[in-house]
């Protein structure tokens, strides 16, 4: 439809198609204001119904009570991973930190930068991030324990999230936030830079639990504090509207559409496992991560060469199949099929990888 390839890239990401229609849709009048959502102002009913909507439809499709508020910051994921710290760690206390890939690693230097006392319970470096840490030594007097609950580079994912015996839980669902259902009340904090399962870039959506927000030093400078944005509903000062709009329609298509997160998480399974398991039937196309650890979202994968990876990403950009290349610290093959991924376009890669193999393998 209107040339639009199946785009498989790892963020930014594919959005749902009628939520594109109906953004092109109002895009000149956003309902009956007269103005494109990128020209109303931050203070005004349309723009307030459009953050509350959104929040209110996270709520509802996470499952969250009342001690969790839905905050929306800019910096990406990336500032996140230093605010985190800076908010709730002190002198003479310490976080636990697993680290399960690229990112992960990441948000471990941005504590340690800052002087602040992380430790490392588990990692994944030995087997190259290809699996998640299991019976991890988790210290009970870590002010939270943080994870990275889908790691969008390694093709990793947390299948079950780790009992962390009332430490609260602080993970970067950036790659897999509304990819499934889980139980949200082990969280202190969730946070997702919005680009590739929620949204376009330029927002970041934060669910804080209440009891973090009273861990948070006055003496922080304002647009860094946890506390701010929630004192404001996410407007001390100006938001990044269009993106908060977009995720509001994404929000709204999860659960009118797509019927909430069981279902979409029943379509994910599916997903990947006509994905994994047509690679698993042979040789030429190997996953690479380990089979209990693998990624309902990114799907990293090799060919018997460099040469006919190369081949492959060449002759299905030809084909129409976007974004098929392996991070480059990596390199590789990886799908990213997140939510707005159909299984059509599951059926027409699987298809395409069979002829690829017939005339190369
Ligand atoms: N965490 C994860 C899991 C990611 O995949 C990414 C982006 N690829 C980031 C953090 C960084 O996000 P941002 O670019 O929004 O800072």
């Amino acid at each position: 439809k209107e040339n639009r390839i199946y785009n498989f890239n790892a963020g930014p990401a594919a959005l749902p198609l009628p939520v594109l229609e109906e953004i092109k849709d109002s895009f000149l009048n956003f309902n009956g204001s007269g103005m494109s959502i990128t020209e109303v102002s931050h203070r005004s009913k349309w723009f307030d119904d459009v953050i509350n909507d959104a929040i209110a439809r996270t709520k509802r499709l996470l499952k969250l009570n009342d001690k969790f508020q839905v905050l929306f910051f800019q910096g990406g994921a990336s500032t996140q991973f230093c605010m985190i710290p800076m908010n709730f760690l002190k002198q003479g206390q310490s976080a636990d930190y697993v680290n399960t890939g690229t990112w992960s690693t990441k948000a471990i230097k941005e504590a340690q930068i800052q002087g602040k006392s992380v430790n490392v319970v588990a990692s994944s470096e030995d087997k190259n991030f290809s699996y998640i840490p299991k019976d991890i030594p988790f210290n009970s007097d870590a002010v939270y324990t943080h994870i990275t609950s889908n790691n969008t580079i390694k093709g990793t994912q947390w299948a079950n999230f780790p009992d962390t015996k009332g430490v609260p839980l602080i993970a970067d669902m950036s790659s897999d936030i509304m990819c499934r259902a889980f139980d949200p009340n082990p969280f202190g904090l969730i946070y997702a830079g919005a680009q590739k399962n929620i949204g376009p870039a330029g927002v970041c959506m934060v669910i804080i639990r209440e009891d973090m927000l009273e861990m948070v030093p006055d003496s922080l400078p304002s647009m860094l504090k946890y506390t701010t944005f929630s004192a404001k509903n996410s407007m001390y000062n100006t938001p990044p509207c269009f993106a908060i709009y977009t995720i509001q329609l994404v929000m709204k298509w999860l659960e009118e559409t797509i019927g909430g997160l069981d279902k979409m998480e029943e379509i994910n399974r599916k997903k990947a496992g006509d994905l994994y398991s047509f690679m698993d039937s042979g040789e030429f196309y190997r996953a690479t991560a380990e089979p209990d650890s693998r990624s309902l979202m990114n799907v990293t994968f090799r060919l018997p060469s460099e040469e006919l990876e190369q081949a492959f990403v060449q002759k299905a950009l030809e084909n129409g199949f976007g974004g098929l290349k392996g991070h480059r610290s990596v390199g590789g093959c990886r799908a990213s099929i997140y939510n707005a991924t159909t299984p059509d376009a599951i059926e027409s890669l699987v298809d395409f990888m069979k002829t690829f193999e017939k005339e190369n393998g």
